[in-house]
């Protein structure tokens, strides 16, 4: 990237976070700016899938966690949380608790099962006419 992109970006992503933060103000979700660290994200409400009555995360910060299945420590950060809970409209009350090969994993096994299941719902089908 070029400085003069670079700047352009910083530029971009400070208006962004003002932009956000002004409209959480407003929706009187927070009281001050300063509610916002300055190492975090802060969220775009009406982009989020809201869930009735949870609350809603305000900011996305890196979190650290420990990975359910091979307990291995993992970095779920602000910018995934971001993308998570705002474009693949994850529920606000999902939190990471695998690593990213377990994900995988537990993905896979779940297509798998899946397809078993519909294989066997098609052969009884197939076996009743
Ligand atoms: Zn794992």
């Amino acid at each position: 990237m070029t400085p003069h992109k670079e700047k352009n970006l910083a530029r971009a992503l400070h208006q962004q976070r003002e932009s956000r933060i002004a409209r959480l103000l407003e929706a009187g979700r927070i009281k001050s700016a300063a509610e916002i660290p300055a190492d975090a994200i802060p969220a775009a409400l009406e982009l989020q899938n809201p869930q009735g009555t949870w609350s809603p995360p305000l900011f996305y910060r890196d979190i650290s966690f420990r990975c359910e299945d091979c307990r291995k420590r993992e970095v779920w950060s602000a910018t995934q949380q971001r993308w998570y809970y705002e474009i693949a409209k994850g529920p606000v009350h999902a939190r990471a608790i695998r690593c990213r090969s377990c994900r995988k994993k537990h993905r896979d096994e779940t297509l798998r099962q899946r397809e078993m299941l519909r294989l066997h719902r098609e052969k009884k089908a197939a076996g009743q006419t």
